[in-house]
């Protein structure tokens, strides 16, 4: 459905129409291809920091055409703001004025990413001012985008700078099609951590990775996706979900595990099987996941319980067990939802089970940075799956087009995306992220 209005408000005479009419047009997004270009254009870079022109270097080792100060006449296929050295306000004017002068030229697909640092409670009031300044910015620019553009940002710590390992690997994913369904969000380098990989088409080679929940919807995208990328795969579902399981498995040469994640024995499951098959263990996808919907008044224990017990504690269960093993370089991404952020009705158990994850991710990141590794979440908000084609049709359609700001739902092709970059090397640095893929939904703000 979604797809058949989409072609229809963007083709021929009924495109005229639509545009007569004034009916909103969701772009068509531009998605991640392994011929591809990583931008549709030039990138224009605008702002002076440290580094800046070895940056312009990098990006030029990209193979992208990379402009600094001023495009000229050029068509635009990205925008990079330095905004990491504004100490005032004031300061935003000549720069923000740039970037709008340059928004005219940008191509359908484009994508503009800001670098800037983190206000903190202990800078100086109008240091702190210009960097939360910066957020509010940027996220406003991300609804003011057309045609499948986006706006995000990457956040620099102390300590770590444009050419960390983190920002390249974040400003990477932001450019490529890999992030189509990601709009006004942050990511934060929090360390020099990482490493950008030998292949950037193969950014998982080597690497043996754990999906729960890939029997069909979101989880099945992430087997097939860290496949893509390289993985060797291990499929764990419901023995229920068996055949599809296989399914999936014979599809990327996965071996499968019939497992119920909230079985005591999850962990020790997972981990027998991956070394003992595989020879070791490097990515676990927390996926599994269910939900109960009712109203509080109206809940009863078996729904907020079993809510729990899948979305939450299974995964606190088994992240203790890896720490306990001291898995070298374990890297896990766990599923959380716009819901656990925002909150939504009739989803009391799940909002808590999926902020439980949000908490449980933030404050395992330094436990898993000791053993080389890290955790981070994904947010996703209004992805079309089996789940969401449940919702009733009007009810669905204006969540797809008239919350987000990119008029659409997502896939759960734009989820796996978010979780291949999160699990790989090169985001060692960003270690405790909670990235929202919700095409800048307002659900959350
Ligand atoms: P889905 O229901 O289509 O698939 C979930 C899979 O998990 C199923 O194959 C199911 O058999 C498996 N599973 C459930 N309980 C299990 C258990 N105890 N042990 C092992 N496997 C189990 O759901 P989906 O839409 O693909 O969602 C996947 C994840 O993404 C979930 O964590 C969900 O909460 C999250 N999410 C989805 C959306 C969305 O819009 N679809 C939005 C936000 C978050």
């Amino acid at each position: 459905m979604a797809d058949k209005y989409m072609e229809l408000v963007n083709t021929g005479m009924t495109k005229k129409l639509a545009k007569l009419l004034g009916l909103p047009r969701p772009p068509r997004l531009r998605r991640y291809g392994e011929t591809t270009p990583l931008l549709p254009g030039p990138v224009l870079v605008l702002g002076s920091s440290a580094r800046a022109q070895e940056l312009s270097d990098t990006l030029m080792g990209w193979d992208l055409d990379v402009r600094r100060h001023d495009a000229g006449d050029a068509k635009l296929g990205g925008l990079v703001l330095l905004l990491d050295e504004l100490t005032h306000p004031e300061q935003l004017s000549p720069l923000m004025l740039a970037a709008g002068a340059a928004l005219r030229k940008l191509v359908p697909g484009a994508r503009v990413v800001s670098i800037s640092r983190p206000a903190l409670d202990t800078d100086a009031p109008a240091l702190a001012a210009v960097r939360q300044g910066i957020d509010g910015a940027m996220r406003s620019l991300g609804r003011e985008m057309r045609g499948g553009a986006t706006a995000n940002g990457i956040v620099l710590t102390e300590g770590t700078d444009l050419l960390s390992p983190g920002t390249l690997g974040a400003l990477r994913f932001f450019f490529s099609g890999r992030s189509a369904y990601v709009d006004g969000q942050f990511l934060t380098v929090r360390s020099t951590d990482g490493e950008l990989p030998a292949d950037f088409h193969k950014p998982l080679a080597g690497k043996v990775a754990v999906v729960t929940g890939a029997a069909r919807g979101i989880g099945a995208s992430i087997a097939r996706t860290l496949a893509r990328d390289g993985a060797q795969l291990v499929v764990v579902d419901m023995p229920a979900a068996g055949e599809a399981l296989a399914a999936v498995a014979n599809q990327i040469g996965a071996t499968t595990l019939q497992l119920d994640v909230t079985a005591k024995d999850a962990a020790q499951q997972i981990m027998d099987h991956a070394i003992g098959r595989h020879g070791s263990l490097d990515i676990v996808v927390h996926n599994a996941g269910i939900t109960r919907d009712k109203l509080l008044a109206n809940m009863d224990a078996a729904r907020w319980d079993s809510v729990i017990a899948v979305n939450i504690a299974s995964q606190l269960r088994m992240n203790e067990a890896f720490l306990a093993a001291k898995l070298p370089g374990l890297r896990v991404v766990s599923l959380a939802s716009t819901s656990g952020i925002a909150g939504n009705r009739g989803q009391t158990n799940y909002a808590a089970s999926k902020g439980g994850v949000i908490g449980m991710v933030r404050s395992s990141a330094k436990l898993f940075a000791e053993q080389g590794g890290s955790i981070a979440a994904v947010a996703p908000g209004f992805i079309e799956t089996e789940m969401t084609a449940k919702i009733p049709l009007g009810t669905r359609t204006v969540a797809r087009m008239v919350l987000p700001s990119l008029m659409q739902g997502g896939l759960p092709q734009d989820v796996a995306e978010a979780i291949s970059f999160l699990s790989s090397d090169a985001a060692a640095g960003l270690n405790g992220q909670v990235l929202r893929v919700c095409g800048q939904s307002l659900v959350g703000a």
